[in-house]
């Protein structure tokens, strides 16, 4: 058989001039001149008159395509288009891709299986029974219509980089709901899927339909006496029902330095109560969520690791990221990145360095940074008696020890409990200009280790601690991060643009 036969055949069916070429295996753009496609694969095709593409010529009488419900008319895909186009949501974003999402009623199955099925017992040697014989539908539309959305909106197709607004682009027909019934029916009637206890009443759902939706389980004489819809031109087009936008996630990083002794790193909340008014992570959000274009609520804020609400964190400040879904922007300029520094800093709580957007693929930092690490501390501390030579000749220690820590009962509620092995790099000690009994410690540690306790030891659950190499109570009054050894994100001066 050939081409022109299996054109002839479908045309016979009301089948379109575009899902004729699907059935053609036509690809790309020659979707886009048909003329020439249909030549190429020896076919004389008839214009059509129902003003599908190929074709300005409007008839009076509608003539729906059997398979499609005429989606590929250029009347219905201008439409859309303009409905695309025309709606206020489209301006709110300052991107240059976008992607499109494409739901169509589960009804073209049944089309689909229809013909399938009358191809096979026409065209048996051609025509598989396991391989459908047609370009998808949506694959085809999405070939049709995604070079005209993005004609019409001026912006590229977005292939790799995740930065594209979501077009989502929601078909329906007239009847999918009493097909959808009648479908659940012929499935369950045909034993085509075991029910379960669990499950008595199969609904048609598109994995349901592919799955059961082929030659190979379903033969022509058992379709037709469900669905007599070979013959029937349909009265109704398919209709557009809704056309929604999403935005791109995008990723901020930066640095922060919490200068506060008084600040949770998230909001602190106890029985249902607030216990501090603010937090590192809603004092960020709150001065860029608005330049994102995206509800703080949304806004998912992660740091390579934390300290708690009354240490300090101080030096380069600790690595951050934030999540912002359905941004409106995909691009941070130096000065509105310096704008934003500086409007954090004005909290006199925190203050923010290196703000710049990063890609999904970096995040592995901040997660492979919490464990692997060094971090660097400063402590304050205050001794029962003064300060002794003997004391700093103890608590001099430049290849550190391994200490073995407990989980700190102040965090049992959020953490199991363990014995941890944990690295104390380096310990070095310094006495108090002002008050002899005050000592200062510079530790180094492998990020994880709880400081308070590797100070004080909690009565023995970390051992051994600074309290007990020095035999004797030591209290830690003040605590900070000096510094993080991670190397991202990358530093830019930011505040040079401002
Ligand atoms: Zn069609």
């Amino acid at each position: 058989m050939t081409n022109q036969e299996i054109y002839d055949f479908l045309k016979t069916l009301n089948c379109c001039n575009i899902c004729c070429l699907r059935y053609l295996k036509a690809r790309g753009d020659e979707y886009e001149q048909i003329e020439r496609t249909f030549k190429d694969l020896g076919v004389v095709f008839k214009i059509e008159s129902s003003g599908t593409i190929g074709s300005n010529i409007k008839k009076f009488k509608p003539n729906i395509c059997s398979v499609c419900f005429d989606v590929f008319s250029n009347s219905f895909l201008d439409s859309v288009i303009d409905s695309i186009s025309k709606s206020p949501e489209i301006n709110k974003f300052q991107c240059d891709k976008v992607v499109t999402a494409i739901s169509l009623p589960t009804l073209f199955y049944i089309r689909q299986l229809s013909i399938w099925l009358l191809l096979c017992e026409k065209f048996p040697s051609r025509i598989s029974r396991e391989k459908p014989p047609d370009v998808p539908i949506k694959e085809a539309i999405k070939l049709i219509m995604n070079p005209r959305i993005c004609r019409a909106l001026g912006k590229s197709y977005d292939t790799s980089s995740n930065l594209g607004v979501m077009i989502n682009i929601t078909l329906n027909h007239k009847s999918e709901q009493d097909e959808i019934e009648k479908m659940s029916q012929f499935i369950c009637e045909l034993k085509l899927e075991k029910t379960s206890k669990h499950r008595k009443r199969i609904v048609a759902t598109r994995g349901l339909l592919e799955k059961c939706f082929t030659p190979t389980k379903v033969s022509l004489n058992e379709f037709q006496k469900y669905f007599n819809v070979l013959l029937e031109i349909p009265i109704e087009a398919i209709y557009l029902e809704s056309i929604s936008f999403a935005g791109p996630t995008v990723f901020l990083a930066g640095r922060y330095r919490k200068l506060s002794r008084n600040l949770p790193h998230s909001p602190w909340i106890l029985d249902g109560q607030r216990v501090l008014e603010e937090s590192i992570q809603e004092i960020i959000i709150e001065n860029i969520s608005e330049y994102f274009g995206t509800s703080n609520s949304n806004i998912i804020f992660s740091s390579s690791g934390r300290e708690d609400v009354d240490v300090r964190c101080l030096g380069n400040g600790r690595p951050f990221v934030l999540e912002i879904p359905d941004s409106k922007v995909t691009n941070l300029s130096l000065r509105s990145a310096a704008q934003m520094e500086f409007n954090i800093e004005k909290s006199k709580k925190i203050s923010v360095i290196n703000l710049q957007m990063v890609n999904r693929d970096e995040l592995i930092h901040i997660k492979s940074g919490e464990e692997n690490k060094k971090k660097i501390y400063r402590a304050l501390c205050v001794l029962g008696t003064p300060v002794t030579i003997e004391i700093l000749k103890k608590l001099n220690m430049p290849n550190g020890f391994i200490t073995q820590q407990k989980t700190p009962i102040r965090v049992l509620h959020r953490r199991p409990l363990h014995t941890r092995p944990k690295i104390v790099h380096s310990v070095q000690a310094t006495i108090s200009k002002d008050k002899k009994n005050i000592l200062i410690l510079d530790l180094t540690t492998q990020a994880g280790c709880y400081i308070k306790e590797l100070v004080h030891g909690e009565f023995g659950r970390t051992h051994p601690s600074i309290s007990s190499i020095i035999n004797q109570p030591v209290d830690i009054i003040a605590l900070d991060v000096i510094g993080i050894d991670l190397d991202w994100p990358k530093n830019i001066d930011n505040r040079q643009y401002l």
